[in-house]
C-alpha cells in the first residue's frame, strides 16, 4: 500500500509526465484566503479576476450546513447566515490545515471559533508517529459529521473551480494555489490534498507574497529593483524581498508568522469588551456561542470602519442575558489594544533584510497586501520603519495575490507572452535530521531561504558497533536541538550491514521540489540492499484512503448542489410563469371575465403552494409547471405568444 507521500509524488510524477500532452486547459490561480478567496486565469496577454455568482470578486472563505436540511451552502450564502446558525458554520480553516491538535496556535484559535473542533487520533507506522488530528464536528441534516480542515478547504476550492467554468464555459482541472511563504511541509501537503479532494490538479504550490510580487512586476519587465512585500491577511503574515531582474523574479528571502492576522487584532477586541460586558452586568458571554459570534461580526465591522474613522459604533441589541452591548471603539482604544502585535509585524521585515543581506535604504518598493494592511498604524510603522518612504500604490491587496498565481497559471500553461518571466522561489525553514544524532542536535540540510527545487546529499555513519537499523527523523525549524523543532516524520533505515561503529555509511537526500514539498530518501550505503525510502510525513497528512473516501464525498456534495441548483431552477420557472400570467393578462384581450378568474386564480393558487413548499424535488415543480401550462394554453391560445 502506497504511503501519503508517495501517492503525493505518483500524483506529482503524473502530472509532470501529463503536462507534455495532456490538453491542461486554462491553469487558474486560487488565492486560498484565511477569510476571502479569489480566483483568476490568464489568457491573451491579461490576467482576469473572475467574480462570483453574487458579482463579488472575493469570495467568503465559508462553508456551512443550513440548519434541519442539511444543505451545504459555501461562500456569500454560508457567511450571511453565521449569525443565525454558528454551529454549522465553517470559517477559517487555514488556521488549522496542516497542523496537529497539540499546536498551541490551535488551541488557541478553537477557543473563539462557534463551531466544534475535535481531536481525531490515529495510529502512525511508528508509535512515536501517532496523530492527533483536529477535525471539524458540524451537523449535516439530523447527522453529526466530521470534516478534515482539507476536506473544508476543498470545498472551497470547489466553488472557486466553479466559479471559474461557469465564466470559462468549460470544465476546469489544474490550479495554481497560493499559501502564505511561512506555511511548513506539513501546511502546502494538506494544501495540495485539498485540491486533489476537489478534483484539481495543483501544478503549483506557490508563495502568497511572491505571488503579489508577479502581480506588481508584471508591468515593469525592463527594470532592476529590490522589492519588499508586506502581506499580513486575515489570519497569517508573511514578508518577502524579491529581486525583480529582467523577467527573473527571484526571492531573496522570507519571513513571517503563520499566527498573525486580522482575526488576532479582532480578538484582542472582543476580549476587550467580553470584560468590560462583564464588569457592567456582570454576565459572562464567553460559553454563549450565538453571542460570541455576533460580537465577531460586530468588532471585525468596526475595525474596518477604523481605518477611515477615528470612532466606531458597536450596537448589539440583547446580547446576552437580556443585556445589549452598546459601546464605542476609538481608533486609539483599538490601537493600544494591539500595538505588541502591530510592532512585532516589523521582526520579520529586519530578518529578511539581514538574510538577504539587502540593506534598508536599497529597498525601491514597499507593496501592501491583505486586507490588514488597510490599518492605519500598521502603514505608519512601515513607513517609519523605511525612514518615511510611502509603500508602493496601485495594486489591489485583495486581488494580488490571485493575480500572481494566475499568471504563474499562464507560464505553466505555456502562454506566450509569459515564456521570458521566470520564478525563483526559496525554502522558509531549514530541514534537517538528527541522524548524526544518537544526540538531539539539527543537522541543518538544507538551509531556510536555499533556492528551490534544490536536493542536498549528507554521507551518515552508524553510531554503534554492529548496527543495523538507523533511525531517520526529518525536522524544520531553526533551533540547535531537534526537540525544539518541528517534527516532520521520518522512517527506519534497514539492512546496514553490521560493522564497527563509523564504518557503515548511508547516503541520505533531501529533495525539495518546485511546490516547496520534501521528499528524503537513503541507502545503506555498500549493501544498498534496503533501496530508498520516501519521508511520509505523516504527522499531518490523510492516508490514501481517507483522501479518496473525501474525494468520493466531495463528488456527492457537489451532485448534491447541483440537484439543489436544479431544484432552485424549477420552483423559479414554475414562479416566474404564475407570475407572468399574473402582471400580463388581462381583460379583454380576447379573454372573458371567467376565463382571466379562472387563470389567475390557479396563478394565485400556484404562487401559495410554492411559498408552502418551498423544497420539493425537481421534478415535482416541472410536473406542476406543465399543469399549469396545460390549463392555461387553450384558454390563452388566442393570445399573441409574447404576451407570456
Ligand atoms: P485577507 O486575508 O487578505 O483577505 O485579509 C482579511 C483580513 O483583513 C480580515 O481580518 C479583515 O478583517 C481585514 N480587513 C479587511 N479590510 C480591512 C480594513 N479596511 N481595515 C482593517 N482590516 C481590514
Amino acid at each position: 500500500m502506497p504511503t501519503v507521500c508517495q501517492l503525493a509524488l505518483v500524483i506529482f510524477a503524473l502530472v509532470i509526465s501529463c503536462f507534455g500532452e495532456e490538453d491542461i486547459g486554462t491553469v487558474i490561480g486560487i488565492d486560498l484566503g484565511t477569510t476571502y478567496s479569489c480566483v483568476g486565469f490568464y489568457k491573451n496577454g491579461r490576467v482576469e479576476i473572475i467574480a462570483n455568482d453574487q458579482g463579488e470578486r472575493i469570495t467568503p472563505s465559508y462553508v456551512a450546513f443550513k440548519e434541519g436540511t442539511g444543505e451545504r451552502l459555501v461562500g456569500e450564502g454560508a457567511k450571511n447566515q453565521v449569525k443565525r446558525n454558528p454551529e454549522n458554520t465553517i470559517f477559517d480553516v487555514k488556521r488549522l490545515i496542516g497542523r496537529t491538535w497539540d499546536d498551541p496556535a490551535l488551541q488557541n484559535d478553537i477557543k473563539y471559533f462557534p463551531f466544534k473542533v475535535v481531536k481525531k487520533e490515529k495510529k502512525g507506522k511508528k508509535e512515536k508517529e501517532k496523530q492527533k488530528k483536529p477535525y471539524i464536528e458540524v451537523n449535516v441534516g439530523d447527522k453529526k459529521k466530521q470534516f478534515a480542515p482539507e476536506e473544508v478547504s476543498a470545498m472551497v476550492l470547489m466553488k472557486m473551480k466553479e466559479t471559474a467554468e461557469d465564466f470559462l464555459e468549460q470544465k476546469v482541472t489544474h490550479a495554481v494555489i497560493t499559501v502564505p511563504a511561512y506555511f511548513n511541509d506539513a501546511q502546502r501537503r494538506a494544501t495540495k490534498d485539498a485540491g486533489t479532494i476537489a478534483g484539481l490538479k495543483v501544478m503549483r504550490i506557490i508563495n502568497e507574497p511572491t505571488a503579489a510580487a508577479i502581480a506588481y512586476g508584471l508591468d515593469k519587465k525592463d527594470e532592476v529593483k529590490n522589492i519588499l512585500i508586506f502581506d499580513l491577511g486575515g489570519g497569517t503574515f508573511d514578508v518577502s524581498l524579491m529581486t525583480f531582474d529582467n523577467g527573473i523574479f527571484k526571492v531573496r528571502a522570507i519571513d513571517g508568522d503563520t499566527h498573525l492576522g486580522g482575526e488576532d487584532f479582532d480578538h484582542r477586541v472582543m476580549e476587550y469588551f467580553i470584560k468590560l460586558f462583564k464588569t457592567k452586568t456582570g454576565q459572562d458571554m464567553r460559553k454563549d456561542n450565538r453571542a460570541i459570534q455576533r460580537l465577531r461580526h460586530e468588532v471585525e465591522k468596526a475595525k474596518r470602519k477604523l481605518s477611515y474613522q477615528v470612532q466606531a459604533g458597536i450596537e448589539i441589541d440583547s446580547l446576552y442575558g437580556g443585556h445589549d452591548l452598546s459601546e464605542t471603539l476609538t481608533r486609539a482604544k483599538f490601537e493600544a489594544l494591539n500595538m505588541d502585535l502591530f510592532r512585532s509585524t516589523l521582526k520579520p521585515v529586519e530578518q529578511v533584510l539581514k538574510d538577504s543581506g539587502i540593506a534598508k535604504g536599497n529597498i525601491d518598493e514597499i507593496v501592501l497586501v491583505g486586507g490588514s494592511t488597510r490599518i492605519p498604524m500598521i502603514r505608519e510603522l512601515v513607513k517609519d520603519f523605511f525612514n518615511g518612504k510611502e509603500p508602493s500604490k496601485g495594486i489591489n491587496p485583495d486581488e494580488a495575490v490571485a493575480y500572481g498565481a494566475a499568471v504563474e497559471g499562464g507560464i505553466l500553461s505555456g502562454e506566450k507572452e509569459l515564456a521570458l518571466i521566470v520564478l525563483q522561489d526559496v525554502t522558509p525553514l531549514t530541514i534537517g535530521t538528527s541522524i548524526t544524532l544518537s544526540n538531539n542536535i539539527m543537522d541543518p540540510v538544507i538551509k531556510r531561504n536555499t533556492e528551490i527545487p534544490c536536493k542536498k546529499t549528507r554521507v551518515y555513519v552508524t553510531a554503534l558497533d554492529g548496527q543495523t537499523n538507523a533511525d531517520f527523523s526529518i525536522f524544520e525549524g531553526e533551533r540547535p536541538m531537534t526537540a525544539d523543532n518541528h517534527y516532520l516524520g521520518g522512517f527506519v533505515l534497514r539492512g546496514i550491514p553490521p560493522l564497527p561503529a563509523g564504518q557503515a555509511k548511508m547516503d541520505a537526500s533531501f529533495e525539495i521540489d518546485a511546490n516547496g514539498i520534501l521528499t528524503v530518501k537513503a541507502v545503506a550505503g555498500s549493501s544498498g540492499s534496503t533501496g530508498d525510502i520516501t519521508i511520509t510525513s505523516e504527522q499531518s497528512s490523510l492516508s490514501v484512503g481517507e483522501i479518496q473516501r473525501m474525494i468520493n464525498d466531495a463528488e456527492n456534495f457537489a451532485e448534491e448542489d447541483r440537484k439543489v441548483k436544479q431544484r432552485a431552477l424549477a420552483k423559479n420557472e414554475l414562479q416566474s410563469f404564475a407570475y407572468s400570467i399574473i402582471s400580463k393578462i388581462t381583460e379583454g384581450k380576447g379573454i372573458s371575465k371567467s376565463n382571466l378568474e379562472k387563470v389567475k386564480g390557479a396563478a394565485e393558487n400556484e404562487l401559495k403552494w410554492i411559498s408552502d413548499h418551498p423544497g420539493e424535488e425537481r421534478d415535482v415543480y416541472e410536473k406542476r409547471l406543465i399543469q399549469l401550462q396545460n390549463l392555461v394554453s387553450p384558454i390563452l391560445a388566442n393570445l399573441h405568444k409574447d404576451e407570456l
